[in-house]
């Protein structure tokens, strides 16, 4: 079964005050499979982060099609979802996909284990208790059991990614998306946050990661995917991509940050 399909997913931003149209995504078409490890690369400014966003319809494609589990849920064109599927019917399918940012955005004023209790206890109407248990194994998961109770100030950077981690599996999705999840840590931090998604990789979990990472991408990606200027310009198993890529492109881009 493949976990997410997309099929020709065009996006353009319309310029404020002027500024023109700006075309993000061009036709862009990918398959991650069941329990796939797929890391995109690319430069800033390719779209990686748009395409992520657009899977969870944080923001509206114009054209293309999103399968989730095989299921076709958006069918677009001139940015209207041309499909008649009921709103449960399509957020059921959404709430399979979790998604970690770059900024670990927790809610400041909650605790560790409310950040994680939230989301189930009112989106999935999930017994208070059963949450609570269900909080405390995922953070004894990610490595963080003596900070149930603490505020996301009180803890570092790689630890608050943690936590970001731990609530988005605390939804249960069967996909996870990865934007950039360790760019904004001090180098020393970073580690910690690959453990816990090589941990989860290593346990089946299906993950779509944008990411500078490439020792990350060499040793856990199944695909790696570059992306450049809107588009998918070559994917392939991370020994081809990185000791043998097919495009000026990615070859220039792999040497700038190998
Ligand atoms: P990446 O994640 O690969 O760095 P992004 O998807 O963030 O790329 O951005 C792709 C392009 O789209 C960039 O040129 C960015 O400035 C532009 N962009 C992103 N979001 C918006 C927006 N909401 N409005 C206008 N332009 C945007
Ligand atoms: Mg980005």
């Amino acid at each position: 079964m493949s976990m997410i399909e997309t099929i020709d997913i065009c996006k353009t931003f319309h310029g404020k005050q002027g500024r023109g149209p700006l075309e993000v995504l061009k036709n862009v078409s990918l398959k991650v499979e069941q329990k796939e490890v797929v890391c995109i690369v690319g430069p800033s400014g390719a779209g990686k982060s748009t395409y992520l966003r657009s899977l969870n319809r944080l923001e509206q494609i114009d054209s293309g099609k999103i399968f989730i589990e095989d299921k076709l849920l958006f069918d677009c064109k001139d940015g209207v979802n041309t499909l008649k599927l009921s709103k449960d019917e399509v957020n059921g399918s959404l709430l399979e996909v979790g998604m970690v940012f770059q900024s670990f955005n927790l809610f400041p004023h909650k605790t560790v284990l409310e950040n994680l209790m939230l989301a189930p206890v009112h989106v999935k109407k999930i017994r208070g208790e059963e949450a609570r248990e269900k909080a405390k194994r995922l953070l004894l998961r990610v490595g963080l059991s003596d900070k149930t109770d603490a505020y996301p100030s009180q803890l570092s950077g790689g630890q608050q990614q943690r936590v970001a981690i731990a609530r988005a599996l605390a939804m249960e999705p069967r996909i996870m998306l990865f934007d950039e999840p360790t760019s904004a840590l001090d180098p020393e931090l970073v580690g910690e946050v690959l453990n816990v998604m090589k941990s989860l990789a290593h346990a089946g979990m299906t993950m779509l990661v944008v990411t500078h990472e490439m020792g990350f991408a060499r040793e856990v990606a199944d695909k790696v995917v570059f992306m450049y200027d809107g588009a998918i310009l070559e994917s392939g198993p991370p020994e081809e991509m990185f000791t043998n890529p097919g495009n000026d492109r990615t070859r220039q881009f792999l040497q700038s940050v190998l």
